[in-house]
């Protein structure tokens, strides 16, 4: 199952445990903490050989995954950088009718004169633009993420089911444990983690006007992480994105 789509879909986790006969039912949540920490468990019982032997066979798969996903974390900040950039009222302008030719609809009322024109919708094409090709890039990272996870290495051993454990359990707050476990790497970082401001925990969208229709990614801060832009006072593009066209206010 992709991570990213968790909240809209039907069906469970693609995990293959027993059923257990419980007389008090579990929470989802409990039980993904409960897999999550039997393939901790699992995996800190290996020995130092089988963890070596282990680790080759899952290293470049992990490896390009784990690159493939921070790369999905990149995008996303920087979509959310720019999404706060856009004017305040563009959300609006876009869901006002319009009739066929894209004339926008004004209803006028009978004890109002007509207006004379209808004001066009002011937007900055620029960053519309660089938006619209992010959404595409993160599309394409997302069909690339299904791509590796259909061709993970089988059979799955304790670092592999560590692994994929910390990608799709998640805790009562919808975080996969991976995330959470990486809290403290974000703060010694000096990531948004090590202050108060809580940008971690709040997810991160493709689309924010549409965040009620899928669930959050969450990630820890990158260089395009606004909060931190801000904090630092600096920007340093990140050249595994195309040199942006829409710098950042850097206070
Ligand atoms: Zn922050
Ligand atoms: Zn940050
Ligand atoms: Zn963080």
């Amino acid at each position: 199952m992709p991570f990213w789509s968790w909240k809209g879909s039907k069906t469970k986790p693609t995990h293959t445990s027993k059923p257990v006969d419980r007389t008090v039912p579990v929470s989802k949540e409990t039980e993904c903490r409960e897999k999550y920490k039997y393939a901790k468990n699992r995996y800190s019982r290996l020995s130092a050989d089988e963890r070596c032997s282990y680790q080759e066979a899952v290293k470049n798969w992990a490896g390009k995954y784990t690159e493939e996903t921070a790369l999905g974390i990149l995008i996303l900040q920087r979509l959310h950088r720019l999404q706060l950039l856009r004017p305040r009222s563009s959300k609006k302008l876009h869901r006002h009718p319009r009739g066929e030719d894209g004339e926008i609809l004004t209803k006028v009322r009978d004890s109002m004169p007509p207006p004379i024109y209808v004001e066009p919708i002011q937007e900055d094409s620029c960053l519309e633009a660089e938006m619209t090709q992010l959404r595409k890039d993160y599309w394409k990272h997302q069909l690339r993420l299904q791509e590796l996870y259909r061709g993970r290495p089988h059979p799955t051993g304790p670092t592999m089911a560590l692994f994929l454990a910390g990608h799709e359990y998640r805790n009562e707050h919808g975080q996969p444990y991976d995330f959470v476990d990486s809290q403290r790497e974000c703060a010694n970082a000096g990531g948004c983690c090590a202050r108060s401001c809580g940008c971690c925990q709040k997810g991160l969208y493709a689309n924010e006007d549409k965040k009620d229709q899928t669930s959050p990614v969450y990630g820890h801060c990158t260089l395009e992480c606004v909060c931190c832009i801000r904090f630092r006072e600096c920007y340093v593009p990140d050249g595994r994105l195309s040199p942006p066209k829409t710098k950042p206010l850097l206070r």
